[in-house]
């Protein structure tokens, strides 16, 4: 693979990667004891919550500026990548590019570990880490640098990267971290639509985002669930506060799509904010629903195993099978329970929007018979979650997405008549790095619709 231009110091010029033996070596869990994890932003909130458990746990976490190097991912990938390859190949080049030229001959690559999840499944997601592996491996001075890679195959286990002792309490806490962000987020998007004056939000959920950090840093390696807890009841306080009572509910639009682009705000130049511009109240489907499909799926993968071996009577597998169910079960019963329990707590200060268990969506396709869990990817929550807010009683549903993105289109395929058929308002919007002229105004139309479906069927509360 030849890389093309030098964005590093001449001694840094990028060269012909030979092997791809790197991928094997260089590319999965590592030990994270004295070194800095570099950690892409995707969802603000939740990406700092994460780096903040991290830390608690002693391990020096921290989240890359994200999209200045954008120009940088769009050089060093083909163009037919996913939208969310080119930006964290971005945000990597960029921060050791600045980095290097900070600590000059301090620099050191090793000290590094670049995370970078990957999906098992029909997608591209799975690829990302082995790409920017042949882009790292390509500059002679960086090539060092590992990445850390936590896979869907075993349900984001963490086993490896630090010590055994610390891995359940790790787990569990940076669970809680996805929920408590979850909850962060849905704040920022119940409040913003009815703040009393412009910006009041968006300054108070920065502020609380930091608070949350250090509650976490602090807390979490003890799990000190309850001190963490406390706090966040104490900001809903305060958020509360920030709600004009005299503005009157605003029709209620549900987003779903690819995780990464419907949670980072720069790759869907805002979506959320442009919605509420023309007068929505918006709820955004979460990063922890996501985390509960990994796990239900691995549960549900160990179940199909375990009945094939049944009928062939063969035990060795069955057993191997059977722990595999046990443990996955234990797993997914928890993190339901967890997030039952913070929901509960913070409902009964906010109406927020719950999440729904992931049974029951999978029950949803079965019963309209419109797609299969055995198909894999986004599409098996998206498209449930769409029936879902039709339900619900939600105005309109908009599917944000990188440009080609394959569970996405499926999605967008199926869904689409559904909803004409139930008559909500529904909108495709894919993304990539350019601007669209016409995309403000095709939000506009789509909130005009949600208006008028508002008017005639009023909204549910959440
Ligand atoms: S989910 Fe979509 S954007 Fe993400 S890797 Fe798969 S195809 Fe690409």
């Amino acid at each position: 693979m030849l890389i093309r231009r030098r964005i590093f110091p001449k001694e840094m010029e990028s060269t012909k990667v030979a092997s791809f033996q790197s991928l094997t070596e260089n590319v999965g869990r590592f030990d994270l004891t004295n070194k800095s994890v570099l950690i892409p932003e995707m969802n603000r909130i939740g990406t700092h919550l994460i780096a903040a458990t991290f830390r608690g746990f002693g391990i020096n976490a921290k989240v890359m500026d994200t999209c200045k190097g954008l120009d940088l991912g769009n050089e060093y990938t083909s163009g037919k990548e996913c939208y969310p390859c080119q930006i964290t190949t971005g945000d990597i080049l960029y921060f050791l590019k600045t980095e290097k030229e900070k600590l000059g001959n301090s620099f050191n690559a090793e000290d590094y570990v670049y995370f970078m999840p990957e999906a098992d499944g029909p997608c591209r997601f799975g690829m990302y880490n082995k790409y920017q592996r042949i882009v790292l491996d390509s500059f002679p001075e960086i090539n060092r640098v590992k990445i850390g890679s936590l896979t869907t195959k075993d349900g984001y286990s963490l086993t490896g990267i630090i010590e055994k002792e610390q891995v359940r309490d790790l787990r569990k806490t940076a669970y809680f971290s996805v929920v408590v962000a979850d909850i962060l987020d849905r704040l920022l998007w119940r409040i913003r639509p009815y703040e009393k004056e412009p910006g009041m939000t968006d300054e108070f959920i920065e502020k609380s985002m930091h608070f949350m950090e250090n509650s976490f840093e602090a807390n979490g390696g003890n799990q000190k669930f309850d001190k963490i807890l406390d706090k966040l009841n104490e900001i809903i306080g305060e958020g509360k506060v920030i709600i004009d009572p005299n503005i009157p509910p605003k029709p209620l639009i549900g987003i779903v799509g690819e995780i990464y682009l419907r949670t980072h705000v720069h790759a869907n130049q805002d979506v959320i904010r442009i919605l509420e511009k023309y007068g929505a109240e918006v709820v955004n489907a979460s990063i922890a629903e996501w985390v509960n499909y990994t796990t239900y799926d691995r549960l549900r993968d160990a179940k199909i195993g375990f009945y094939l071996n049944l009928k062939q009577l063969r035990l060795g597998p069955m057993m191997k099978y059977l722990k595999q169910i046990l443990s996955f079960k234990g797993d997914l019963f928890y993190q339901e329970i967890k997030q039952k329990q913070v929901y509960k707590k913070v409902r009964s200060l906010i109406d927020l929007a719950e999440d729904h268990k992931v049974a029951h969506l999978e029950n949803i396709l079965e019963k309209k018979d419109i797609f299969c869990f055995d198909v894999g990817t986004e599409a098996c929550l998206s498209i449930p979650g769409i029936v879902e807010y039709a339900r619900d009683g939600y105005n309109g549903v908009v599917n944000v997405y990188p440009f080609t993105c394959i569970p996405s289109t499926i999605t967008s395929a199926i869904v689409r008549p559904l909803m004409n058929e139930l008559k909500i308002p529904y909108l495709d919007t894919p993304y990539d790095s350019s601007i669209q002229p016409g995309r403000e105004t095709a939000i506009r139309t789509f909130m005009y619709q949600a208006h008028q479906h508002f008017k005639q069927h009023g909204r549910k509360k959440h």
